[in-house]
């Protein structure tokens, strides 16, 4: 088998090129996805920051909402920012009217969870999964994960407690955008679990 593992971004609205790069420059065969076919060529998916309200209408038009939903029972590595974390999320709330999310990960999430001052800001957090040293986060009109179930574990928490990222199996999300840092370290951890998959 390739070292180089196909992987996809989902890729209907919002920061899909960044991830494309970040992958790209980690080594990985990374594909744009649109369709259902282009879902079932990749070993491992990102969901990207955008508008979760607007990627959920367009997976329907795009008929890609039933091969997702299949893709995430079946244990497809998936990796969630920011409105990728809301779609991965079983309970949204604050959602608009008829929103509904892909599901997958056993955690509450609250959307625009910070204020208007806070829309979007920037921290260091500790995350020991990832090693020294802490992560620097950018969070732009982001989630938080207001209650986890008992499936889903927290893997970074902002100093208040409020967690910001999470994982279960082989999936993981953070309310915040690792793509525009530099810090690769969570696309690399992300694409470890693709490989072991
Ligand atoms: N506020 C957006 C939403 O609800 C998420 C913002 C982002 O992805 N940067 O989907």
């Amino acid at each position: 088998m390739s070292s180089a593992p196909r992987v996809g971004v989902l890729a209907l609205q919002g920061d899909f090129r960044e991830h494309l790069a970040v992958l790209r420059e980690l080594g990985a065969d990374a594909v744009p996805v649109r369709r259902a076919s282009e879902l079932a060529s990749v070993r491992g998916l990102v969901i990207p920051g955008g508008e979760s309200t607007v990627m959920d209408k367009l997976s329907r038009a795009f008929d890609l909402r039933e091969p997702l939903l299949d893709a995430i029972a079946g244990g497809l590595p998936v990796y969630g920012t920011c409105a990728g974390l809301i779609m991965l999320a079983d309970r949204v709330l604050d959602a608009i009217e008829g929103q509904q999310t892909l599901g997958g990960l056993d955690v509450t999430v609250r959307r625009n969870a910070f204020g208007s001052q806070l829309d979007s800001f920037e921290t260091d957090l500790t995350m020991p999964v990832l090693g020294d040293p802490p992560v620097h986060a950018v969070f732009i009109r982001a989630p938080v994960v207001e209650a986890l179930g008992e499936k889903a574990t927290a893997i970074g928490s902002l100093e208040d407690g409020r967690v910001v990222a999470v994982e279960q199996g082989n999936l993981l999300g953070t309310s915040f955008h690792p793509e525009v840092t530099g810090d690769y370290r969570f696309h690399e951890y992300f694409l470890s679990k693709v490989r072991a998959a």
